[in-house]
């Protein structure tokens, strides 16, 4: 089992006080803290072997491109991807998704097709189909939720059809905490001759994850969601589908032959990745799956579960608080979103920082969602490796105080 207390010492920012409070951070849906094996690849790779990578035939450079490679093939590993020829390298899950509606989009879908994704959809896996319909004159459909907020598969049965050309959807939910049954998903969607995208955010940092189990076409992530660098993210893409699609950027590094008038690509996964690419946060994330490798993606999930289990009763016994999603703790991640009977969520986070509990309020990057629950916004406690039962107790203390708070007008 996960040893949080240890951990924590690798995670130099966690240890300080917000508010005239010890830290607690629980926003790490939105992005997890760093530990020290990470931000020192990063700056080793600055001290010692910054160059630009591919091109070059001195020793920085082939040090260079020899990690950046090397993080490639560590992402292949732990998603399971057949060779690295499917791992491109992108800025984080919203381009990757973008990536997918512009090249898969617009060489395989066709007007009257049918894309399909769910009301639990992050703006990044809404916006881009959104796009590509508007483009292709195709029809963008939404597969309904369950009244506890899973996926309802009798009605993704409806909603997949034979004039499906696409099916996306999350993984797992940024908002509502749970996991959708992706392989049933893609198993669906290939019956009728559909592709599978995933949108992996929320799942590939807290579980294991294998694409080629899963079926998946396409899956998404992000660097910064996993202990790793902001602005690093990852497309898999099935080698048949990557090789029949076109660059959505072109320039240096892509290209095999520039004529005048017309050129050529390189071979995957490079074609796709235009311009000097993000060579230190690809070498950091490199070190985050080191990092995550090393706990066991299972471990971590056994432990975020047992503090879903710690903490979820906690928060239900509070009288005035709703939690949104499924009610039973086996079947809700560590994201947590809740709502105070008459308090502003906005109110609650704030309030919740004077204690110095770091939470999220809003509406989480998912206004279709939070318009399809009928709540304008919510706050949400997203659980991390670190995070341990104190933390869990500091969060339930910080919901109490607020509460008197807002009842008597003093903290
Ligand atoms: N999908 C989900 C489910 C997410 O939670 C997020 C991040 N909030 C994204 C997509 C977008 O990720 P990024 O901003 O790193 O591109």
């Amino acid at each position: 089992m996960i040893n949080a207390q240890n951990l924590r010492q690798e995670f130099p920012i966690l240890n300080q006080i917000v508010n005239d409070e010890p830290l607690v951070y629980l926003d790490n849906a939105a992005t997890t803290q760093k530990p020290d094996a990470v931000l020192q690849a990063l700056t080793d790779y600055y001290h010692q072997n910054n160059a630009n990578v591919h091109r070059g035939v001195h020793t920085l450079a082939e040090r260079a491109t020899h990690d950046y490679e090397a993080s490639r093939e560590k992402v292949r590993r732990f998603i399971h991807a057949k060779e690295t020829a499917e791992v491109l390298f992108t800025r984080g899950t919203t381009t990757g998704l973008n990536w997918v509606s512009r090249s898969f989009g617009d060489a395989f879908v066709q007007e009257g097709d049918e894309i399909v994704i769910s009301y639990m959809e992050h703006h990044s896996n809404i916006i881009p189909w959104q796009q590509l319909a508007t483009r292709k004159k195709a029809k963008l459909k939404y597969i309904a939720l369950t009244p506890e907020g899973f996926l309802d598969m009798e009605d993704a049965k409806r909603q997949i059809t034979d004039k499906t050309a696409l099916v996306s959807v999350a993984h797992a939910s940024n908002v509502l905490g749970v996991i959708n049954p992706i392989k049933e998903l893609a198993e669906l969607a290939h019956a009728h001759d559909a592709v599978m995208v995933v949108d992996g955010a929320q799942a590939v940092p807290h579980m294991p994850v294998d694409v080629q189990a899963l079926d998946a076409d396409f899956y998404a992530f992000s660097a910064h969601k996993m202990c790793g660098p902001t602005g690093m993210g990852i497309l898999y893409g099935k080698r048949k589908w990557l090789e029949q699609m076109e660059p959505v950027e072109f320039g240096g590094e892509m290209i095999d032959f520039v004529h005048l008038y017309e050129s050529t690509w390189k071979e995957l996964p490079w074609k796709f990745e235009a311009g000097t690419p993000n060579i230190a946060d690809a070498i950091g994330l490199g070190a985050a799956v080191d990092y995550l490798e090393a706990l066991g993606m299972q471990e971590i999930h056994d432990y975020e579960a047992s503090l879903v289990a710690y903490v979820l009763p906690k928060l239900q016994a509070i009288e005035g608080l709703t939690v949104y999603g499924p009610q039973n703790p086996d079947d809700h991640t560590g994201v947590i979103a809740f709502n105070l009977d008459g308090i502003h969520p906005h109110d609650v986070a704030t309030a919740l920082d004077m204690e110095g509990v770091a939470v999220r309020a809003g509406h989480h990057c998912a206004q279709p969602l939070l318009n399809y629950l009928d709540v304008p916004a919510t706050a949400r406690a997203s659980f991390y490796i670190y995070n341990t039962k104190e933390d869990a107790d500091r969060l339930v203390e910080a919901i109490q105080a607020t509460k008197e708070f807002f009842k008597h007008g003093t903290i």
